[in-house]
């Protein structure tokens, strides 16, 4: 297949009960829940692959030094928040620390998939989405952002992240809406 005529795939990176309305909870998250549960809407519909990846801690991970126990495997917190749950063909990984490719077998199925750009959607954006992008840019994939349907702990640290995001790992910023129009328009 022709570079450019791949298909995307979407990575929906810890949309948790913890990250919403757990104790690491920013204020911002609810804003990301419509224009996020759009997205995935329009990704199923155009065949976009829905990947989620998704914290699922154990004890002794080293996040927990850090910021203590949260969306620990097999509680409610490491739940995927009701308006956005999974479907039947959707993806489902779990991850162990902040990057959606350690330790998922994610790179795998993105090659098996013959994606070569993911857009990232979720939480954080200073954190688990910059540490996912990271990865998929030193992997060799191209990364997209769609602005509205991403949250960061506070106001300057999302416009900060943002920016990293574009400078560091080439990420296209976008948003939702321009996404969308992307992929229900383009040839299957
Ligand atoms: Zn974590």
């Amino acid at each position: 297949m022709e570079r450019g005529l791949m298909p995307d795939a979407l990575i929906v990176d810890d949309v948790l009960e913890e990250f919403v309305h757990g104790k690491i909870s920013s204020p911002r998250a609810k804003n990301i829940v419509l224009p996020t549960k759009r997205l995935i809407a329009v990704a199923r519909k155009s065949k976009i692959p829905v990947i989620y990846v998704s914290d699922a801690h154990l004890p002794s991970d080293p996040e927990m030094a850090l910021w203590g126990p949260h969306a620990m495997k097999g509680t409610k917190s490491a739940e995927v928040i009701a308006a956005l749950k999974p479907a039947k063909n959707d993806y489902l990984f779990e991850k162990r620390v902040y990057s959606s490719f350690q330790g998922t077998g994610l790179e795998l199925l993105l090659h098996d998939l013959k994606v070569d750009t993911i857009a990232i959607v979720g939480l954080l954006t200073e954190i688990c989405v910059r540490h996912t992008a990271a990865d998929a840019f030193m992997r060799g994939f191209k990364v997209k952002i769609p602005k509205d349907c991403v949250e960061a702990l506070s106001a300057k640290a999302q416009i900060e992240g943002l920016h990293y995001l574009k400078s560091m790992y080439g990420a296209e910023i976008t948003t939702s809406q321009k996404l969308a129009k992307e992929w229900l328009t383009a040839p299957q």
